[in-house]
């Protein structure tokens, strides 16, 4: 029987900070900025050498927080950590060596771009360990790609995944974007198809979202841009999910499709709430009660690490706030969240709510977890926020 908290009533599991299991290095730099893109990047490499020597240094003050655990992942993303050197990769990664344990048969990811790869590059990259690359393709189409203000073209895509997948890596995977403007079931299916006759082990497939402070932020504004319906992506999405399980690539989180034996260890550690450490400007943090977020300005970053001064806000959650993250990523996953986790409480506060998702056959549990059904997967969301507990009710 699990522990409970005295307070609260939940699983004191949620309070124990578990070691941390994964390790990112956010690159915050990029060839161009993309139409869609809120992530933290930068396009002038001003700041690259201040901000890779901070970030080593950052690593080196923060290696503590692993609590001597081996690290099962280690993750390069961005920005596009491809822009980066051999010699710059291999720096990082030969810090994370000399100051953690890495597992022998840890994940090492590189998120590229299609224009950085070429046979000399991949090369580097697997001498350095890197076993798993992640390539930004969002679209085979020449006009897609002009519009989203990409630095590559269709041909350079095909390119990429050709020189990719025949690397000898570990795994590979790539990244697709649906839900674009104009963007119908017929040009996804092509977009789909292109990719499997690659014979990708993995895909990541997105819906084309508005962020602030974006350039298609203005663009839908000045509505000189509208995007599909909510029908059509639904039904892009559900496309999506029938094309790749039709193809044997299982649905594993709501965006992510691999083959058995190509799920994303760093990302499933994530949505599975196990701790990570995050190094670089914009990188968050996890302990499985605080969470940590780094500025997300390079030259600030830069000179606070240098002066050993705070570059960071953080939060620690409440039991409650622990419980509906872990709730929020479960659900996106197969794996759903077990029932022990949610406790009794939440099950007992919840049960009308799980009832009427039951009935709507939009959750089930099975194997004593609870989990979206098929139709639920288009609602992961909402769901899970309607589920909610709040600090009030405890
Ligand atoms: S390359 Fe990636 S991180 Fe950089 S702007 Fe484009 S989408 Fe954003």
């Amino acid at each position: 029987m699990a522990l409970r908290c005295g307070t609260c009533g939940l699983p004191t599991l949620h309070q124990i900070p578990q070691p941390l299991a994964g390790l990112y290095f956010h690159i915050p730099f990029c060839h161009r900025a993309c139409t869609y893109c809120d992530f933290h990047f930068s396009t002038s490499l001003r700041t690259k050498g201040p901000v890779l020597a901070a970030m080593r240094k950052e690593l080196e003050a923060r290696v503590g927080e692993l609590e001597g655990a081996s690290l099962g992942s280690v993750y390069f993303g961005g920005g596009t950590p491809g822009m980066l050197s051999p010699g710059e990769l291999g720096g990082l990664l030969a810090d994370v060596r000399r100051l953690a344990p890495v597992q022998p048969d840890a994940e090492i990811t590189l998120e590229a771009n299609p224009e950085d790869v070429s046979a000399a590059s991949l090369d580097a990259w697997q001498r350095l360990g890197i076993n798993r690359v992640s390539l930004g393709i969002q679209s085979f189409r020449d006009d897609r790609l002009r519009w989203m203000n990409r630095s590559h073209d269709a041909a350079r895509s095909h390119r990429s995944i050709g020189l990719v997948s025949a690397a000898g890596l570990r795994t590979w995977t790539i990244d697709l974007i649906y839900g674009l403007p104009g963007m119908g079931l017929a040009e996804w299916e092509e977009q789909l198809a292109i990719a499997l006759g690659h014979g990708m082990p993995h895909l990541s497939a997105y819906c084309l979202t508005v962020e602030t402070r974006t350039a298609l932020h203005h663009q839908v504004a000045a509505g000189r841009v509208h995007l599909p319906a909510d029908g059509e992506q639904a039904a892009q999405f559900g496309h999506l999910i029938a094309r790749m399980e039709a193809s044997g690539l299982v649905q594993y989180e709501i965006s992510n499709f691999g083959k058995e034996g190509h799920f994303a260890v760093h990302n499933t550690n994530y949505w599975r709430g196990v701790p990570y450490l995050g190094i670089g400007p914009a990188a968050h943090s996890f302990n499985g009660v605080r969470r940590r977020w780094n500025v997300a300005n390079n030259v600030r970053y830069a000179d606070a690490v240098e002066k050993g001064a705070c570059h960071w806000e953080e939060e620690t959650l409440t039991p409650v706030q622990q419980l509906n993250e872990r709730l929020f990523t479960g659900l996106r996953t197969m794996w759903g969240v077990g029932l022990a986790e949610l406790g009794d409480r939440f099950l007992q506060d919840n049960a009308k709510a799980i009832g009427r998702y039951l009935a709507l056959d939009e959750l089930q549990v099975r194997d004593g977890r609870l989990m979206l059904t098929p139709k639920g997967r288009h609602f992961a969301d909402r769901i899970a926020s309607d589920l909610f507990a709040t600090d009030d009710d405890r």
